[in-house]
């Protein structure tokens, strides 16, 4: 039994084996087909040859019989033997070899044939005419039973016949007499009939079994295309899944799998699409119940343990059972996330700063235009408010923009903790930070009173110094404030005032805040230009430098001189350096404005001390801005410069202003004590004004105290107070006294009263190209 299902296997491994030709097949088909009778037929050969026998037994005689017997029985004994040794052999074997198998089986039936056929001669029962019919029916019985074998072999068929009733017809016709040459038509016709029947039989036999390999063909292609098919469904690269008609999962794809995060087909098959409780998906599916398709685009909850949001882009289509019904639906579904995460990344990179994760400038701008057409309906006031750190630009230059970066975090996070949750805080650019406030009181005069509240709120945050490179670091503001109810300005207009007002707050102390006021405006567009025609001057060559004459009170002799530098714009004309220079300074362009001014100052000197043949002067001063001078390389930069030119440090004066100082009083005090050593001297420029802080005097290595021209132009009583007490301060710490803006012989009377030592200002001489200075020199 057992081994019976083993060759079920084989034969039906080797019927599947695609690689054997057909005609290979059909051998082999037919090799089963005869062997599989072949036990029957050999048995009842054998009772047939025996019945024969036992029937002859007493008209022919028995060594005749047994010698016939014993052939049949040794062809009997072969062929079994020959039947065994081809069961035990492999199918695979016998498909390889099905034409020897063939030829051996139908040479074993020719065997039969003959031995059958030598019947006619070993036990032909002469003169018993009973007999003789009786052994005729015998091959015939026996012929016919081989039928069935060789009608496949047409060409075989009729040598067996010969074999088998050749010996019979030779008999009839040539040894008996004439009455048996009738009976040998009658045996021929039979025979020939027998032929006729076999070769019908052949024909059919041929036919189905050529039938068979056939549907074995169609077989072995339907089998290649379920094969594709299935390679196609489980590698595609969508995901694929079919339904029924409850929306459960029926078969699933690897891609789908991999969509869903699921390891084997199992957890996902029998899961009902329901389950997503999406109704758009849902809807999707059941279209194919109706012979419609269905499409879907959206997020899609992954259907493994983890239930995480998915983007998918699916499309559904009816399936169809045997009967042409619709017993579910098929879905194509494409994983779109990272598709759709670019895309919200790109909406939101739109909209926020990467840096600091709030709002940008569009979007503050898409709100402010919101909030303007809002204002049509109600007359309430929204702030706009204007935000720039104070000194920004020395975090960035002093720790590097990683740590700027940081601080910019920081101070976006703590702003965004102060304000409310309707109004927006926004990044402009750099440190430039825009909040609005959609309602900040019923009239004006609240508006305002409400807006100091709220800016003093975030102040409040910005008590704690912040940690910037483990060091403290204060930070404050200044802020421009514009006021609205109405729409009657559009959300640029807004901006501009606001960030007017900005500027005009850094114009004061820092830390301050201006509200808009309309006189501002005209003055900041020009700012605004002005800083990017710097830029252009400086390639264009449109900057000069003028030195401006000081002199001896006493002796009223020249002994320096200031440079000061003069712009010539093509289109604007004279620009004054004291609209320009803050501007420059707080874009910070001053740094590259002044190595051109210093370049400039040192090359004239240099030719001024080849013509006069040695430094004719005590010094030049040099106005040197805050922002330049606490830069890291300040020092390292003038001294090429002063190698580069092969002049004398002593030859010159750096100007800073008192205020610029204080922010960072120590390292300025170093970098006046290292240039100190190289040999400039020091004046505290535009002295009286700012801070005032004479207690730091003492402290500071200046040479110079340039007392400032609002004390001087029109000096009064307290003035003159003044002056005197920053004499005798400069006095005791052995400091030189420098007047500036005397514009008449008067106010030099006066100076000279007090014991101040030098001055400048009109009165002497206005600022001059260097080809005049050394005229007077
Ligand atoms: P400052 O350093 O106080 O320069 C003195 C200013 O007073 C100069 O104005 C000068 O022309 C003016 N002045 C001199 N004598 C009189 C006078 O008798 N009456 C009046 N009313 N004014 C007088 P200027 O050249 O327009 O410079 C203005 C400011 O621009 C300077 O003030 C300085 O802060 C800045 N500045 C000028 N040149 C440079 C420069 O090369 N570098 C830097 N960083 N700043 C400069
Ligand atoms: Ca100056
Ligand atoms: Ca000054």
């Amino acid at each position: 039994m057992q081994n019976e299902d083993k060759n079920t296997n084989d034969l039906n491994e080797a019927i599947n084996d695609t690689s054997v030709t057909f005609d290979k097949r059909l051998d082999y088909d037919k090799l089963s087909f005869h062997y599989i009778s072949l036990p029957v037929m050999l048995m009842s050969h054998l009772f047939g040859a025996v019945l024969l026998s036992a029937m002859m037994l007493n008209i022919v005689d028995l060594y005749s019989i047994t010698i016939w017997l014993l052939l049949i029985l040794i062809m009997f004994l072969y062929r079994f033997y020959h039947y065994n040794l081809f069961r035990k052999e492999s199918e695979k074997n016998k498909l390889k070899d099905a034409n020897l198998w063939l030829d051996r089986y139908y040479t074993n039936v020719l065997l039969g044939g003959i031995i059958w056929g030598s019947s006619a001669l070993l036990i032909f029962p002469e003169g018993n005419l009973l007999h003789q019919m009786i052994l005729l029916l015998f091959l015939f019985a026996m012929g016919f039973s081989s039928l069935g074998v060789l009608a496949a072999k047409r060409d075989l068929l009729l040598v067996y016949v010969l074999a088998m009733f050749g010996p019979l017809l030779w008999r009839l016709f040539f040894i008996e007499d004439s009455l048996y040459g009738n009976i040998g038509y009658a045996v021929m016709a039979l025979v020939l009939i027998m032929i006729m029947v076999a070769n019908y039989y052949g024909k059919i036999i041929n036919n189905s079994l050529n039938n068979r390999q056939h549907f074995v063909n169609i077989k072995h292609s339907h089998d290649k295309l379920k094969e594709r098919f299935f390679t196609l469904f489980d590698r595609a690269p969508v995901g694929i899944y079919y339904y029924d008609e409850t929306l459960n999962l029926q078969d699933v794809n690897t891609q789908f799998m991999e969509m869903n995060k699921a390891d084997e087909k199992e957890s996902l098959i029998g899961h009902s699409l329901h389950t997503l409780h999406n109704d758009q998906i849902i809807e999707a599916h059941e279209n194919a119940f109706s012979g419609k398709t269905g499409n879907y685009r959206g997020p899609f909850k992954t259907l493994s343990g983890t239930n995480e949001d998915i983007y998918v882009d699916l499309s559904t289509v009816p399936m169809f059972n045997g009967d042409g019904e619709v017993a579910g639906g098929i879905t194509i579904v494409n994983d779109i996330t990272s598709e759709v995460t670019a895309k919200e990344e790109m909406i939101k990179n739109a909209y926020y700063d990467m840096l600091t994760n709030i709002p940008n400038r569009t979007l503050a701008m898409d709100k402010l235009k919101n909030l303007i057409e809002s204002k049509e309906k109600d007359d309430t006031y929204a702030a706009l408010l204007f935000l720039d750190i104070d000194n920004f630009k020395r975090i960035n230059e002093t720790f590097g923009h990683t740590i700027g970066d940081g601080v910019l975090k920081q101070t976006a996070h703590k702003i965004e903790e102060s304000i409310g949750t309707y109004d927006t805080i926004a990044r402009i650019i750099g440190d430039k930070f825009l909040i609005m406030i959609p309602f900040i009181g019923d009239n004006k005069e609240e508006a305002k009173e409400s807006t100091l509240a709220y800016i003093s709120n975030i102040e409040q945050n910005f008590i704690q110094p912040l940690k910037v490179a483990n060091k403290d670091y204060h930070m404050s503001f200044s802020i421009g404030v514009v006021l609205f109810s109405d729409n009657d300005a559009t959300a640029y207009d807004l901006l501009k005032r606001a960030e007017t007002a900005m500027y005009d707050a850094k114009k004061t102390t820092r830390g301050s805040t201006k509200f808009y006021q309309d006189s501002m405006s005209e003055h900041s567009k020009e700012e605004l230009m002005i800083e990017n025609d710097i830029h252009n001057a400086i390639k264009n060559d449109e900057f000069m430098m003028y030195y401006q004459p000081q002199l001896n009170v006493e002796t009223n002799t020249i002994i320096g001189a200031e440079a000061l530098i003069r712009w010539n714009h093509p289109q604007k004309g004279f620009i004054p350096p004291d609209k320009f220079i803050p501007i420059a300074e707080e874009s910070g362009i001053i740094i590259k404005l002044e190595e051109w001014i210093f370049d400039k100052i040192l090359s004239d000197v240099k030719l001024l001390t080849e013509e006069k043949s040695g430094f004719p002067l005590k010094h030049i001063a040099i106005n040197v801005s805050t922002v330049h001078f606490l830069e890291p390389n300040f020092v390292e930069k003038l001294m090429l410069l002063v190698n580069k030119h092969d002049v004398k440090p002593e030859w010159f004066e750096l100007e800073i202003t008192e205020s610029g100082i204080m922010r960072n009083i120590n390292e300025a005090i170093q970098k006046i004590h290292e240039l100190k050593n190289f040999g400039f001297t020091f004046s505290i420029d535009d002295f009286g004004t700012g801070y005032s802080s004479l207690s730091y005097l003492k402290e500071l290595p200046v040479d110079v105290i340039k007392v400032d021209q609002s004390f001087v132009i029109d000096m009064n009583e307290n003035d003159e107070a003044v002056i005197e007490a920053v004499i005798a301060i400069g006095q005791k710490f052995n400091l030189e006294i420098l007047a500036e803006g005397v514009e008449n012989t008067k106010i030099l009377n006066r100076l000279k009263n007090i014991s101040c030592n030098t001055y400048q200002g009109y009165l002497a001489h206005r600022p001059m190209e260097m080809k005049k200075l050394k005229e007077l020199l």
